[in-house]
């Protein structure tokens, strides 16, 4: 099948690839010529496992190809998928700007009926009115076909964007009236084999899921961490209590980690949306903004911790920072916690070290001149000349560490854990000071 894809950020290029490494002619379009000259060169602009060597695959076998021509990509396939961000607008909802310029390129260019399906995560309506939009430009072109447009939101994670497009737990179909999904099947097969995971709803249904499930994975993250902190204040440990509630299959195991708070690109944005979409229909999300409050809270939890340890004077002290991506396995540093504690330090007169496998390139972006960050090439080299050890990111390769080392580089003796990596009584016996979140602080 021939399809184009706007978009080549997380989503439309991990898409693009996967589609293509199934044996589909996928067109990728995108306005960032910089992007796109990188891309026709085998080089992913963002790092995710495995998507490169997929990419530089299906390049070599022509399945793939990159243009930021919009006239070349709406012509290439008669199905389009939209994927292109949706950022917060300045009152928190989603600003639907890129996804109706792509809207309205479709409209400009095509010249038979197409299928449109909106990948980028959009308010309830928004296949609806993407519709209209379609319809009424059509109309003012003298165009008489008709153009389907399907909700299809994505659920891949960073860091784990290619397995999760090639092995999806559910596909979601969102569309409208008695339309024909066989294309959806077709489409999705390869990724379906042992079991159908086509879930066909309307798209107003469709677009509410994606909203729903990135807010229950964000209530449980803010639920444990208030549980964590509750933990502290009762002498109770947040790691038992973690194992002695996952194991109950209602609950289970995943997201329940206590830690510095949620980031990315998509939680803080998509709950923040949805409580709009709330507002605007008169409904007050209690919930959500409980949700969002503890996680803006949590983001300050260590340094908290650091300043209660400083008596509140962190005025020439270093900081050797591990981790600046807002979870493992990405690059991505959008709402990390990285970024909250390291303005907290500056405003407080500290400096900082800091090393992350994969997101220096980013850090160097974001932060590149300031005069108190030095970003170094290796976890050790962070140490030299610091005071403490903070660490922010739960990289595997952060977990087993030698602490003799820490011991011996850090001036002050102690280690500020903002995801629980380490054990407190191994630390307390190498002499280290050990604060973690939700447990008692040893040393
Ligand atoms: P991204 O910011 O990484 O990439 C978006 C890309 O779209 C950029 O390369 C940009 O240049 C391009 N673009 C913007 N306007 C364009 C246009 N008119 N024509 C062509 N290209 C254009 O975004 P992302 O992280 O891939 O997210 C895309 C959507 O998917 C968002 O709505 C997001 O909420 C949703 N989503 C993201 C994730 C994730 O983990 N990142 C997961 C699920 C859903």
């Amino acid at each position: 099948m021939n399809i184009t894809i706007f978009g080549t950020g997380y989503v439309g290029l991990t898409q693009a690839a996967c589609l293509a490494e199934v044996g589909h002619t996928v067109c990728c379009v995108d306005i960032d010529e910089r992007r796109i000259a990188q891309l026709r060169q085998g080089l992913s602009p963002i790092y995710e496992p495995g998507l490169e060597a997929l990419l530089r695959g299906n390049l070599a076998a022509g399945r793939l190809t990159f243009t930021t021509s919009a006239a070349d990509g709406v012509g290439f396939a008669k199905v389009i998928f939209i994927a292109v961000g949706t950022p917060p607008d300045e009152d928190g909802s989603a600003d639907l700007r890129h996804v109706f310029t792509v809207a309205d390129t479709i409209a400009t260019h095509a010249a038979e009926a197409k299928v449109v399906i909106n990948k980028s995560t959009s308010p309830v309506g928004t296949a609806q009115r993407l519709k209209a939009h379609l319809d009424e430009a059509l109309t003012q072109r003298g165009h008489a076909f008709d153009m389907q447009v399907v909700s299809n939101p994505e659920f891949l994670k960073e860091g784990s964007a290619v397995e999760d497009c090639m092995r999806p737990e559910r596909i979601i179909i969102g569309v409208d009236g008695a339309q024909d999904i066989d294309l959806f099947r077709e489409l999705y097969k390869p990724f379906s084999r042992n079991h159908e995971k086509l879930i066909v709803m309307d798209s107003r249904s469709a677009e509410l899921t994606k909203y729903a499930a990135n807010s229950m994975l964000a209530t449980k993250i803010s639920f444990i961490n208030e549980m964590a902190n509750l933990a502290e204040r009762l002498g109770a440990d947040i790691e038992m209590v973690r194992k002695g509630i996952g194991s109950d299959s209602r609950i289970g195991y995943d997201f329940i980690y206590a830690g510095c708070g949620y980031g990315g690109s998509c939680f803080p944005k998509d709950i923040q949306a949805l409580q709009r979409t709330a507002a605007e229909v008169g409904y007050h999300p209690q919930l959500l903004e409980a949700v969002q409050s503890v996680n803006r809270r949590q983001k300050h939890k260590v340094f908290e911790n650091i300043h209660r340890h400083y008596d509140g004077d962190l005025s020439g002290k270093t900081f050797a920072l591990w981790g600046l991506s807002f979870k493992p396995n990405t690059d991505d540093m959008r709402e990390a916690p990285s970024r909250v504690l390291l303005e907290a330090l500056w405003a407080a007169g500290a400096r900082v070290r800091a090393f992350d496998p994969e997101a220096m390139p980013e850090a160097r972006r974001l932060y590149g001149d300031h005069p108190d960050l030095r970003l170094v090439d290796s976890k050790e080299e962070a140490l030299d000349d610091a005071h403490a050890l903070v660490i922010l990111t739960e990289w595997l390769n952060f977990r087993v560490a030698d602490f003799g080392l820490i011991h011996q580089r850090l001036g002050d003796k102690v280690v500020f854990d903002g995801r629980n990596i380490f054990e407190p009584a191994h630390l307390a016996r190498e002499g280290l000071a050990y604060y973690p979140i939700g447990r008692a602080a040893v040393g």
